[in-house]
């Protein structure tokens, strides 16, 4: 994820300044893959093959700071609450994009 080493603040998604301080001075650093479900919602119908339902779309708030959008994955969707500890895996989609989802802990 993208740090300020000005401020020393995360933020996603990527920018070309820091969304705190307006510093350009952004580097790229490791960050735990850990966080909470801030909402999320259950889709109950496909959009297309690639997306079979019912799938789980989450807002999860990261240990470091920032929030992002992602799929909550091999889980009951009945059982999703806001507030679960989640963290991240990922998915690959092609020969070289891999996908951040999450998953319960
Ligand atoms: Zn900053």
């Amino acid at each position: 994820m993208q740090r300020c080493e000005g401020c020393m603040a995360y933020q996603f998604y990527p920018r070309t300044i820091c969304s705190h301080c307006g510093g350009q001075g952004l580097v790229w650093s490791k960050v735990s893959g850990r966080g909470r479900i801030k909402s999320f919602t259950i889709v109950r119908r496909g959009i297309s093959r690639a997306y079979e339902a019912p799938y789980v779309l989450v807002l999860i708030d990261l240990e470091e700071g920032p929030c992002m959008m992602s799929s909550l994955v091999e889980c009951d969707p009945d059982s999703v609450v806001v507030g679960a500890l989640v963290s991240v895996a990922f998915q690959s989609w092609s020969s070289d994009i891999e996908m951040p989802v999450f998953k319960l802990v």
